[in-house]
């Protein structure tokens, strides 16, 4: 054959001798400085690499997502080669990409410092500068073991003893080789814009009884843009993360002695309940009804609903003098027993039961983070039953209620999921089916546009994922519901047809806010610490200007309070520019301040969080402007 086919994305094709290089064919399609590497039917490849038959290239750019994973992954390489330059001895092992950068995990007797990280990053610049060129090389595997043998390189010894292939791949840069799969730039000179941001331990393959590493965190950009606008991001995430905000305006804090297991300070707790109590509203309107339920049971009940089987290790159980009993990790088998207490008919359905108990997980020690991991927590959860004719309704008022909650919180970029059967499953096919369609139907009856995520759905059942992306572009996912497959079954719960005989109900799980600790942590960087006022822990602070006010503002306060307003007094003998940033650093939404112009006129002279003065006006004026705000937070106005 003289000549094969290349189909470049976009439609266009060239027609080229067989062993021409990949980088030839990016030159006649304009992109040879702009690629850094190219995927040959979808297959990821470097420029270097060859075409021999008719296939299709698409060349991966550096602000690509495959090409940030290419860019990030040399320029781990490019760490790893400035370090063992920089301390000899020192063993490389892996260095994966992760969202955002890429980590190098050393072998070294040397510990590093964050002085360090500036020196190699240092050597990293001038080994970009030198454009070495980036090479590869297929090697047999008793070749490449004896290479690293002789190198002192232990562990990539190790790590190309476990491959299978008889031929592994390496890359060289200068003098430097790794074992890697690649693809990788062409150039050293490619990598343009890169920091390295921490270290920290680490364990050979991640397992502590092995030895201790050391891992060196860092980022990588396309450009000096991306990279300042990201560095950008991760420092306002620093002022924002609530794991220092949290103790900082005295809302919770974390001891040893509770592992995971949160102290809600008073002001924690009054954000907490209110919103508790703001769920249980909406409640009453949807038709939920609230119960209480055990905390703990023997494990039969796990056993009976798969959790057992699923979930065991992530619970707390304990042997009492009768057997073996566990802390409930979830609600809904206690919700099953309550359902089937008491003979239900297709009139009574759907039951929707509401419980906010605690619920406790056994989360590794490791994983455990500020409010957002944790290994105690509770869920405005609830699960309804409901005959299979009900359950597009139930769906269709779920997404309402989620939309109407989003609303309050100005969740507005939402992103919507479908997450399907999993390879391991509880329940029959056909139920999974049937559940994914309604799932589907719901979904575009709501008119979102949705992102399928096969496989991800619980053991028991697919689910639908609300992600809310917040004010530093990450995602949370919050609101979810599953239609369980499984547990209805499992439990033998009947309800009474019109038909007068049994059958088996359809059963929801669904939460909308989902762990409150965690729905705290992320609003609380969300809003940096400024909740809205209807949510505030304090919502109002009374500051005198002098001695001569205290009599009236005690007045003040003592009306605000009979009102029900969350309010304190700032009656100190400190200079009033003090108290004023005082409750501006406790983000309390509003001053309000009384001098001797206030007492004579019977106003108060309100200052908002952020410094906008209101001109005095009376009591009765102003509690009624801050009513009217709470009304429009909630979109009652
Ligand atoms: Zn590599
Ligand atoms: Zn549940």
């Amino acid at each position: 054959m003289d000549s094969i086919h290349v189909t470049l994305a976009g439609g266009k094709s060239v027609d080229v001798r067989p062993g021409t290089r990949i980088e030839e064919i990016a030159a006649s399609a304009g992109v040879r400085k702009a690629a850094i590497a190219a995927k040959v039917d979808g297959q990821p490849v470097d420029l270097a690499g060859i075409v021999d038959k008719d296939c299709v290239i698409e060349f991966i750019l550096p602000d690509s997502r495959d090409g940030l994973d290419v860019l990030r992954h040399s320029t781990a390489h490019l760490m790893a080669q400035a370090v063992q330059s920089l301390f000899p001895g020192t063993q490389v092992t892996i260095g994966p990409t992760i969202e955002d950068g890429f980590y190098y995990d050393f072998k070294s007797d040397r510990t590093f410092s964050p002085e360090d990280l500036t020196l190699i990053e240092k050597r990293m610049q001038e080994l970009a500068n030198a454009d070495l060129k980036v090479v590869r090389e297929e090697i047999p595997r008793n070749v490449a073991i004896e290479l690293f043998r002789k190198m002192g390189e232990d562990y990539k010894v190790q790590i190309i003893e476990g491959i299978p292939e008889e031929k592994v791949s390496l890359y060289r840069q200068g003098d430097w080789v790794d074992l890697c799969r690649g693809p990788h730039v062409p150039s050293t000179a490619a990598i343009k814009a890169f920091k390295l941001t921490s270290i920290a331990g680490a364990y050979w393959r991640g397992d502590s009884r092995n030895e201790q590493l050391q891992r060196i965190y860092g980022t990588a950009w396309a450009n000096r843009k991306d990279l300042d606008a990201y560095l950008k991001r991760i420092e306002e995430a620093k002022q924002r993360d609530h794991r220092r905000l949290g103790p900082a305006l005295d809302l919770f804090s974390l001891h040893p002695i509770a592992p995971g297991s949160p102290f809600f300070h008073p002001k924690g707790t009054i954000i907490y309940n209110t919103l508790i109590q703001y769920i249980r509203d909406l409640y009453g309107r949807y038709g939920y009804t609230e119960v209480v339920t055990p905390l703990i049971y023997k494990t039969e009940l796990w056993k009976t609903s798969g959790h057992y089987e699923a979930f065991r290790d992530d619970m707390f159980l304990m042997n009492v003098h009768d057997g073996e009993y566990g802390v409930k990790p979830m609600n809904c088998p206690g919700h099953c027993y309550l359902f089937a207490a008491r003979k239900y008919s297709y009139r009574d359905l759907p039951i929707r039961y509401a419980d906010f108990s605690r619920l406790h997980r056994f989360e590794p020690s490791g994983v455990l983070s500020g409010l957002t991991r944790v290994r105690s927590f509770a869920q405005d959860d609830a699960h309804i039953y409901c005959t299979p004719d009900q359950l597009d309704a139930e769906l269709a008022q779920f997404v309402a209620m989620t939309k109407e909650v989003y609303k309050v919180f100005g969740f507005d970029r939402i992103e919507v999921t479908l997450q399907t059967r999993p390879e391991k499953f509880l329940g029959r096919v056909e139920l999974w089916e049937d559940a994914e369609a309604a799932l589907r139907r719901c979904l575009e009856q709501a008119g979102f546009s949705v992102k399928v995520l096969p496989g991800e759905g619980a053991f028991y059942g697919p689910k639908i994922g609300f992600d809310f992306r917040d004010v530093l572009e990450r995602s949370w996912t919050l609101a979810t519901v599953q239609i369980d497959c499984a547990m209805p079954e499992r439990f033998g719960l009947r309800y009474v047809t019109p038909e007068g005989s049994e059958a088996t109900p359809v059963m929801l799980h669904r939460a909308v806010l989902g762990s409150i600790e965690r729905f705290i942590a992320i609003l609380l960087e969300h809003c940096a610490g400024a909740f809205p006022l209807w949510l505030a822990p304090v919502q109002l602070k009374i500051l005198t200007v002098t001695d001569n006010q205290i009599e009236y503002a005690k007045k003040v306060f003592a009306q605000f309070h009979a009102e029900g307003w969350r309010v304190e007094l700032d009656s100190r003998n400190e200079k009033l520019g003090y108290k004023i940033r005082e409750a501006q650093l406790a983000k309390i939404p509003y001053a309000v301040v009384i001098g001797d112009k206030e007492v004579e006129s019977h106003t108060v002279a309100p200052r908002r969080r952020g410094g906008e003065n209101i001109p005095a006006l009376p009591l009765a004026e102003f509690v009624e402007r801050l009513r009217g705000e709470v009304a429009h937070e909630m979109g009652e106005a």
